[in-house]
């Protein structure tokens, strides 16, 4: 039953019992823009709306709405602070066509859990409380024609999936397309560590829309991530960029309201007041003439006076883009000094800042992923004990190590590290581990000798500043070149593996071992898991994939902006270095980032060692393995509960370990050495 909403029919209109058999099959009812639509039909539910009852649109986002419901328009893409319109927009249109425009619709969510969280906290309230979607679906989950992620309804379905499974993309003919976060999708779906995937979810999906032509829409939403990497940005660059103008109260002069631009800021506070009150001052300033606008009439203008113009008029008419922020909505949801507020709190922190100014301002983040100079690096080195005599500081609460297999000559090459609140954190140690036999040849990197080395340190008890020990929560080893011996490490007996559950990996032991490869991944630290089958090729042993890209442009951008405090307080993604040689530092600043032409970074050596870089960069996994990113207050509290100094007289820093010892020589095992023979701080030979 597809719709024929420009259908003449003879003798029309006929008689009232007539009409009335017909109604459901020949749809007459001149199309109502979405907006008009939305407002006369939509209810909103406590459970995703602040406030209930029928929905009233701001003015702004009206021309969204309608853009949706435009017949000449394909493609609409909203790059949006969050919380301000994607998801009601994608809800009402979502109605809309279930209503009055029915054909297959496929909503994809980012995850399988997003998937199934919009049908249960949006879709079903939006059913139950618009009596226009009464009788079309029905709300239970199991009648046989619904599922929670999947609808029936007259003249169409609506299919809710994850951008992660492939065969959801591309099983089903759509005509409409609708991509929830798309930031937050894989680049190729169905990939693995194994073997490539299927390509970009977004077009697995449109091509599924061929059939129905012209008739045929998407909607792409999500609010921006890293500049040259964000799939929303992308989108809206190829769009006509719309972006709403309001006029100044004052002088007149037409202007897009931003925190900040090239200018400087245009939300100002007095920053002569501590640093509690300041942001009560805070007021949006006229681009122009520069007075101060009311919270009232800034929320006049954006919801009365806004006109949508296009910075790119000359492109695809078919692709129409929307950006807009946390600007323009009303001063009951957030106020010039709300925000400012939310800004000093974040800036001094990279990833808070980032987070900010994707998703309070809709502005995509500009990672400087070069590395800084290593001269810079170098003076800032710090006198902490390092090495085989290593000593936490205090801030550090827990331990992870990175290790990369290397030949010529065969050698692992290891660092231990301490991370802290806001991922400070502070280099404890860097080992070259080799092996010789006794006519000094070097031994493979297949020698049981090198690993067992590196069981010595992984076994080690560290001591902290506390009076405490710690030891290694987990260390990622690089399977690279040489995967075989890493297999066998971390089957080893005693051994921890990563637990692999519905939520994801997790870490439910000490010294856990976790072979990883590096990825190419821009958007995500931690890009996939290798699968079960696979896995058990390896005994078991399943690998996890770290986005390098991803991970360097953060090390790279935190090595230049966050530094030392003068008085030693913290200082959040600091990275700390005790007194190691400079060609630690050269190998940490020998790669360069290269943008393509086609928007693609590619990071390139430009010395000959880069193990610093790798190993700084599988640190940051393990980091984010053992759950850095997730660590809420009562985490990082148990951490520090952990590490309370010992009573009584502090504690004598501990005698210098010997060097690492050599495991004890087993039969028919040649003897070894293991470098460096000194304090395990960095050296080359
Ligand atoms: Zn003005």
């Amino acid at each position: 039953m597809s719709a024929a909403p420009t259908l003449l029919i003879p003798g029309f209109p006929w008689p009232p019992p007539v009409l009335g058999e017909f109604r459901e099959i020949f749809r007459v009812r001149p199309k109502v823009p979405l907006s008009e639509w939305s407002e006369s039909n939509i209810v909103l539910s406590p459970e995703y709306s602040n406030s209930t009852g029928p929905l009233m649109l701001f003015g702004w986002q009206r021309a969204i709405f309608d853009a949706i419901t435009d017949p000449s328009i394909e493609t609409v893409v909203i790059m949006s602070s969050t919380q301000v319109v994607k998801s009601l927009a994608l809800m009402c249109a979502i109605a809309y066509w279930i209503c009055e425009d029915p054909g297959p619709i496929l909503l994809v969510e980012p995850k399988k859990d997003a998937a199934r969280d919009f049908s249960k906290r949006r879709l079903m309230p939006l059913t139950r409380d618009c009596t226009v979607l009464h009788g079309r679906i029905s709300d239970s989950v199991h009648d046989g024609h619904n599922t929670i992620q999947s609808k029936d309804f007259p003249g169409g379905n609506l299919l809710i999936v994850s951008a992660h499974t492939p065969v959801d993309l591309a099983q089903h003919t759509i005509r409409y397309l609708v991509c929830d976060e798309v930031d937050k999708y894989d680049d190729d779906v169905g990939g693995s560590v194994e073997r490539q995937g299927e390509g970009d979810p977004i077009d697995l999906a449109w091509e599924r829309a061929m059939t129905f032509g012209s008739r045929r829409k998407r909607v792409l939403a999500c609010s921006p991530t890293v500049a040259g990497q964000s799939r929303i940005g992308k989108a809206f660059a190829l769009s006509d960029q719309r972006r709403p103008w309001v006029p100044c109260p004052r002088c007149g002069a037409m202007q897009v309201l931003k925190f900040r631009d090239r200018d400087g800021y245009h939300v100002k506070w007095d920053s002569s007041l501590a640093r509690e009150l300041q942001a009560a001052t805070a007021r949006y300033y006229c681009v122009r003439c520069d007075r101060p606008w009311t919270e009232q009439e800034r929320w006049s203008a954006a919801n009365h006076q806004v006109e949508w113009r296009q910075d790119k008029p000359g492109a695809d008419p078919k692709i129409a883009g929307f950006w807009v922020n946390h600007m323009y909505v009303p001063p009951t949801w957030k106020t010039c000094a709300s925000i400012a507020n939310q800004f000093l709190t974040a800036k001094d922190d990279r990833q808070s800042l980032k987070t900010f100014i994707n998703t309070v301002l809709a502005e995509e983040w500009v990672e400087e992923g070069v590395a800084p100079d290593k001269e810079i690096l170098y003076a800032r080195r710090e006198g902490y004990a390092f090495g085989d005599t290593a000593v936490v500081p205090q801030r550090g609460l827990f331990l992870t190590a990175a290790c990369d297999v290397q030949e010529n000559p065969p050698r692992l090459e290891v660092e231990v590290k301490a991370w802290g609140r806001g991922r400070e954190n502070w280099s404890m140690g860097y080992w070259i581990l080799q092996a010789f036999a006794e006519n000094g040849q070097e031994l493979p990197v297949s020698a049981r000798e090198l690993w067992d080395a590196l069981d010595e340190l992984l076994y080690r008890d560290w001591a902290h500043e506390s009076g405490r020990t710690l030891s290694i929560l987990a260390i990622c080893i690089d399977t690279g070149r040489n995967p075989k011996p890493v297999y066998e490490f971390a089957r080893r007996p005693g051994h921890h593996q990563l637990h692999y559950g519905p939520q994801g990996i997790k870490i439910i032991a000490h010294r856990t071992v976790v072979p990883v490869k590096g990825t190419a991944d821009m958007l995500r630290i931690i890009s996939g898991v290798s699968k079960e089958d696979a896995a058990r090729k390896r005994q078991g042993v399943r690998i996890v994939s770290i986005g390098t890209n991803c991970v360097k442009a953060e090390v790279f951008d935190l090595l230049r902006h966050a530094r030392p405090t003068v008085d030693g307080s913290p200082s959040p993604g600091c990275f700390h270095f005790p007194l190691y040689e400079m060609v630690y530092f050269e190998g940490l600043t020998c790669e360069v980032k290269i943008v393509k032409s086609n928007g693609d970074v590619v990071y390139e050596k430009r010395g000959p060692r880069n193990e610093p870089v790798d190993l700084a960069v599988y640190n940051r996994g393990a980091a984010a393995i053992v759950g850095i990113d997730r660590m809420n207050e009562e985490h990082w509290r148990r951490f520090e509960k952990a590490v309370e100094p010992v009573g009584g007289p502090p504690v004598p820093p501990p005698a210098p370990a010997p060097a690492p010892a050599a495991p004890a020589p087993r039969a028919a095992a040649p003897p070894i050495t293991i470098l460096p023979g000194g304090r395990g701080g960095f050296r080359r030979d």
